[in-house]
């Protein structure tokens, strides 16, 4: 298979959850659903599942577990309550996880953070969103968004997240593309 920028990442599955109208992406949000990481697909599909018994609205475009399958949950074009305040022009990725893990905890998901890597690629070619880190007009995660604007105090995906290795993992994969 050739190496492409321009097909989106493998998805498992399409599990539409709300979404509060359409906007134009600038921006990625990574975050981690605080939820168990197991074999198989139970464990991402059981997100967009529980988004909807909790009926608040809440969604994300990408829900992605250790193995790297993805639950897309929205066309990217369609806004999603992840972050307070903060959602218009974001895409938002829930890595399934805790924010507690250790660097090496989160190193043993590293096919779902390699398919976050991919996603972030795809959408930074898609989207002319830069492969740098930012709140504003880049990749960042929910963390610092909540340092950057006190509306939320959530943490995820957590300080041991391998930040610097995933920014790399997406730089290369922006560069040289991802087999689909
Ligand atoms: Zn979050």
């Amino acid at each position: 298979m050739p190496r492409t920028t321009e097909r989106p990442p493998n998805i498992y599955r399409r599990v539409p959850g709300a979404t509060h109208g359409t906007h134009v992406p600038s921006a990625i949000v990574i975050h981690c659903t605080v939820s168990p990481n197991v074999k198989g697909v139970k464990d991402v599909l059981a997100i967009p599942n529980y988004w909807k018994i909790q009926n608040k609205g809440y969604n994300a475009h990408c829900v992605i577990d250790g193995e790297g399958h993805t639950v897309k949950c929205a066309l990217d074009n369609k806004l999603c309550w992840a972050v307070a305040g903060k959602n218009t022009g974001r895409l938002h990725i829930e890595l399934i996880g805790y924010d507690t893990y250790t660097k090496a905890q989160w190193m043993q998901q590293e096919f779902g953070l390699k398919e976050a890597a991919k996603w972030c690629a795809y959408w930074c070619h898609r989207w002319g969103i830069p492969v740098k880190t930012s709140v504003n007009h880049g990749i960042a995660t929910h963390a610092m968004y909540s340092a950057a604007f006190h509306v939320s105090d959530h943490t995820d995906p957590g300080k041991n997240f391998p930040w610097t290795q995933f920014m790399k993992w997406v730089a290369w994969y922006y560069h040289n593309g991802w087999v689909v």
